[in-house]
């Protein structure tokens, strides 16, 4: 495997690989988001250095505590308006107009792939915009949640994001979906992700076998297999690979 780090050396090549594969599937994880100012959770300086997963993101101390969660969550759902996609996000939609992406499978749960208009969005491990009320189904929306740690629905039962915690199943359709397009794609593009988290580890490996061709775009690198890789800020990589498409298509 030919490895390039730099981007400059490379971006057109994947510019070209794109147009000529299409059928291009995006694993995105926190590393697009941090660039929105999204907290990220595993890297240095993570939430889950401050805050024990097992306590403040578990299924079960929310049944019995819904408070701790809500101490970890409530300012970011409260502020959701606030938290913008960033250009990677932008070009990962434009992508998808043009015909090359197809799908965004991503381990983010801050929704700013469907916030900037990308449409065949795979939210594997759910999203804080949606919040549902456990016993009587009412669903608020983020930011729109009633006052209170932990908020309470108007009939007085708690409110959960429609996001996985720690314990609980992912959501099994959007799982198989994410399987099935990652085992037919041409391409895949990986994104900010450290792919380390299962199942989303295995999904590069299933487009692999398959014959996908591999581009990584990260910090630092992750997936050993890339046949690409570049080692930079998806939202300085992602808008030049698009405007070299544009040109070349
Ligand atoms: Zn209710």
């Amino acid at each position: 495997m030919k490895e390039i780090i730099n981007f400059e050396a490379v971006y057109k090549k994947v510019a070209k690989l794109l147009v000529d594969l299409k059928q291009c599937v995006v694993l995105t994880g926190a590393g697009i988001s941090a660039e929105s100012g999204i907290p990220t959770f595993r890297s240095q300086g993570g939430l889950w250095e401050k805050y024990d997963p097992a306590v403040y993101a578990s299924i079960e101390v929310f049944r019995k505590d819904p408070s701790k969660y809500w101490i970890l969550r409530g300012d970011f759902i409260r502020n959701y308006d606030h938290y913008q996609p960033n250009t990677a996000h932008l070009a990962l939609a434009e992508l998808e107009q043009m015909g090359i992406v197809q799908c965004v499978i991503t381990q983010n749960i801050d929704g700013l792939h469907k916030k900037v208009g990308s449409k065949d969005v795979v939210e594997i491990h759910g999203s804080l915009r949606e919040i549902y009320c456990l016993a009587c189904g009412k669903e608020y929306r983020a930011p729109h949640v009633p006052y209170g740690t932990p908020p309470c629905c108007s009939c007085g039962g708690v409110l959960k994001p429609n996001t996985v915690l720690y314990g609980e199943q992912l959501p099994m359709k959007a799982l198989m979906k994410a399987q099935e397009v990652s085992a037919r794609c041409k391409a895949m593009l990986l994104v900010g992700t450290s792919a380390v988290v299962q199942p989303a580890a295995s999904l590069p490996f299933m487009a692999k076998q398959n014959g996908a061709q591999i581009i990584e775009i990260n910090i630092e690198k992750a997936f050993p297999d890339a046949n690409y890789f570049m080692m930079e800020k998806a939202g300085t990589v992602l808008p030049k690979i698009v405007a070299e498409i544009k040109i070349i298509r």
